[in-house]
């Protein structure tokens, strides 16, 4: 296995179009606190342009250099854990404008990972205090009220809203557990976080959630190929086998990697 498969793994990183070298993980002191940092690349060859959106035809966007951010995630081990990402710059061509690679790891213009917010929404949701939940996930306490507050007000009151493409998700919840979700895989929207993946809990999530209508109009999931939802899919999305898509590929850009 390649060392961009073990450090996904570790990380829970299910992104391919980010990249690990040997020797990515370094350690030091950060803000008087020792913290890991570990560096990766983000490059593919995108579709589109994202400002102009035109096609990417016969070279029309050519690479333009990087941008590093350094992004919060979940604690790997007792220290803090940061992402230092070399995001690929683009050049269009069409429009003469730049723009940069993007990554559902983290939302543009942020510099902390989805999964760091789907982990403060998790423990939030255990009626834990904003500053522990701050201790626990390396982030302040006014960014894990913020994301609280995103989360509540996105959530539907009356009833739940199930998206036509959905993507499955899980990320380390607790010492050897896992928690699972699922997001609008066109918005980004976290539509639901189980503390849980058990096969028993997520089905019967579902079916008392939503109802079958609802589960019938969902139109394609996206889960990680190693992830053993199959069934559960089959199961729940009566369209049939054919229903859910494993990543790679990526529904917006193409992989370069392996
Ligand atoms: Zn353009």
């Amino acid at each position: 296995m390649s060392i961009n498969h073990d450090i996904r793994n570790l990380l829970d990183i299910q992104d391919s179009n980010i990249h690990f070298a040997t020797n990515c993980v370094n350690q030091k002191l950060y803000k008087g606190r020792m913290s890991k940092f570990i560096s990766a690349k983000l490059t593919y060859i995108p579709r589109n342009c994202t400002v102009c959106g035109m096609a990417n035809k016969d070279f029309s966007i050519i690479k333009n250099g990087t941008q590093e951010s350094r992004i919060s995630l979940p604690m790997v081990g007792v220290h803090r854990t940061f992402l230092l990402l070399k995001k690929q710059r683009f050049f269009c061509k069409s429009c003469s404008s730049t723009f940069v690679a993007e990554s559902k790891v983290v939302d543009r213009f942020c510099c902390i990972s989805n999964q760091s917010k789907s982990l403060v929404t998790l423990k939030a949701s255990e009626a834990q205090s904003i500053t522990l939940i701050a201790q626990d996930t390396c982030v302040s306490t006014t960014s894990v009220q913020r994301f609280i507050n995103q989360y509540s007000q996105s959530m539907p009151k009356k009833h739940y809203d199930l998206a036509k493409h959905l993507s499955f998700d899980e990320f380390k919840y607790l010492k050897g557990r896992m928690a699972f979700e699922y997001i609008n895989a066109k918005t980004g929207a976290i539509l639901g976080i189980l503390p849980t993946r058990l096969s028993r809990d997520i089905r019967d999530h579902f079916m008392t959630r939503y109802s079958y209508a609802q589960r019938c109009a969902v139109e394609t999931i996206t889960i990680d190929m190693n992830a053993g939802y199959e069934k559960i899919i089959r199961d729940l999305f009566p369209k049939g086998e054919d229903h859910y898509r494993q990543i790679p590929p990526s529904p917006t850009h193409q992989s370069l990697d392996e």
